[in-house]
């Protein structure tokens, strides 16, 4: 095991024992349930969305350490930023879960401890537990721009 595997791999339980963003707000948001049910993982993310930016996101869920770090990551790497940026990252993150090289993308989205997760993609059952999160964030935004059209 190369001492960057074991870095990851820290960084990912650190996440997991310590989740970024857990929780729900008192006040109404919107909310997207997902789950994956190959593995038994669910995810209720709540995201705060205003003038094209997400302002504030919380998620409560649970399953394998895999996707609560993802999870607590995402939310990390998408409070405060545009939601083209949002949008940006999650495409970035799929391809890196295909195994594409993104590390230059990564540095310039400057996306946090998300790079962590990139040995996942060697291993297909768990791609699922790593891009819940980000798929869920990609329903609550689609349903933002619905709404904002109605
Ligand atoms: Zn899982």
């Amino acid at each position: 095991m190369s001492s960057l595997d074991d870095l990851y791999r820290r960084v990912i339980m650190d996440h997991y024992q310590n989740p970024r963003n857990r929780g729900a707000f008192e006040d109404d948001a919107l909310t997207i349930n997902m789950n994956n049910p190959t593995c038994g993982d669910r995810i209720s993310l709540q995201l705060k969305i205003d003038n094209g930016k997400v302002r504030d996101a919380k998620f409560t869920g649970e399953g394998c350490s895999i996707s609560m770090a993802s999870a607590s990551m995402m939310t990390d790497a998408i409070k405060g930023v545009d939601v083209d940026k949002a949008l940006n990252m999650a495409d970035l993150f799929s391809r890196m879960m295909k195994g594409e090289d993104v590390e230059d993308e990564l540095d310039e989205l400057d996306i946090g401890d998300i790079e962590a997760l990139q040995g996942v993609c060697k291993f297909p059952a768990r791609i699922k537990c790593a891009t819940l999160a980000w798929k869920a964030m990609q329903k609550g935004v689609s349903e933002t721009a619905d709404h904002d059209k109605a």
